[in-house]
């Protein structure tokens, strides 16, 4: 069967099945069908269940640090029913995670079975992961920050569309801010120690740190989400808490970040909710110039570069320290309704990422 062929039927194939965070049994048949497809080959596999979510690491040796990780996601965030019944259009794959990232996890899986096939493969693996959509921590985060899995380079076409290189993604933090005052009543408010002006005063703070901005700049930004407290008019709150999502760029990081906030706010409880780091890979990095001059030459074109508001597994390698190449295909309407990926786009992908792997995946460390 030709490359194109066998990668629209194993994308349909992925992509009907509802591989949603709310179903678990889902998950698991999404990656016995990539075990089942990849069953036969000289690959070596790892398998993992966290919390419910399977992982697969395949290898072409016994070893948890390939020069190259190529990392997927097999997870989709919900659809309506009718969106699992993929449907080929011209060049066009449509229906729930086609773009996202379902048809990218494909190209990897193949190209995983063709180097199998060589005699000398290059030192290159791939991790399916299936919580993506969920944060990540059972998937790519369990595997680099307790399984020891590592790699000189990661490669992760989840960001993006067109072929565009992201070199930077935000970190996040996610806080719960909690004051703690004492009641009264609300006519002798001096008798009482108002907990809700503490983030009166509190937001106050975060304003001036983190000044809102009204359009897409590439700085730090503090969305206040959620703020609750007090029962009615005529009664000082004794407890209040707020909730804020600061996404922050690669002047900051998380614990540099909650440290000078936990100071300035020290008589509030200051707690971290979630958080991931900020991805940033150097443009001048050497596997980001090659991944840049492979594209372009496949491409016929300049290759754009970016940095993305948005995030990914690829934080969980950021952290560590190791490069991460993001890009994506050709598609659209990702998390909406009619997904949709080009056929053709992820050919190009295919042949990028081969040329990378067999150019890059020999090379001694720099
Ligand atoms: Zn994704």
């Amino acid at each position: 069967m030709a490359l194109k062929e066998q990668i629209v039927d194993l994308t349909k194939k992925l992509a009907s099945i509802k591989s949603t965070a709310d179903r678990p049994k889902e998950l698991a048949r999404v990656a016995e069908t990539v075990e089942k497809f990849l069953a036969n080959e000289k690959l070596v596999k790892q398998k993992f269940i966290k919390n419910n979510k399977v992982a697969l690491v395949y290898t072409f040796k016994k070893t948890k640090q390939p020069k190259i990780f190529m990392i997927g996601h097999l997870d989709v965030v919900p659809a309506e029913d009718t969106e699992f019944n993929i449907q080929v259009k011209g060049d066009r794959l449509i229906g729930r995670g086609v773009e996202d990232m379902k048809g990218s996890d494909v190209v990897m899986i193949l190209l995983m079975q063709a180097l199998s096939k060589i005699k000398n493969p290059p030192s290159v693996g791939l991790m399916l992961t299936t919580d993506e959509e969920v944060g990540g921590f059972n998937g790519v985060g369990y595997l680099i920050n307790e399984k020891g899995y590592d790699c000189d380079v990661a490669f992760v076409p989840d960001a993006g569309e067109n072929f565009d290189l992201t070199y930077a993604q935000k970190g996040i933090v996610h806080l719960k801010i909690t004051a703690k005052g004492k009641s009264a009543h609300g006519s002798r408010p001096w008798l009482g120690d108002n907990a809700l002006d503490k983030l009166v005063d509190a937001c106050h703070y975060l304003r001036e740190e983190f000044p809102p901005v009204k359009k897409a700049v590439w700085t730090t930004t503090c969305n206040l989400g959620k703020i609750t407290g007090g029962t009615v008019a005529n009664v000082v709150p004794d407890q209040a808490e707020m909730l804020v999502d600061i996404r922050f760029t690669e002047k900051h990081n998380q614990s540099q970040l909650i440290k000078k906030i936990s100071q300035k706010l020290s008589d509030l409880k200051v707690e971290k909710i979630s958080g991931g780091e900020v991805v940033y890979t150097q443009p001048n990095n050497p596997y980001f110039k090659s991944f840049k001059k492979l594209t372009e030459k496949e491409l016929a074109r300049k290759a754009r570069t970016f940095r993305s508001h948005g995030a990914s597994d690829g934080r969980f390698l950021a952290a560590k320290n190791i490069p991460v190449i993001l890009t994506g295909c050709v598609g659209g309407n990702t998390h909406g309704r009619g997904e949709w990926v080009s056929i053709n786009s992820l050919l190009k992908l295919y042949s990028i990422v081969k040329n990378f792997v067999l150019t890059e995946g020999f090379k001694d460390k720099e």
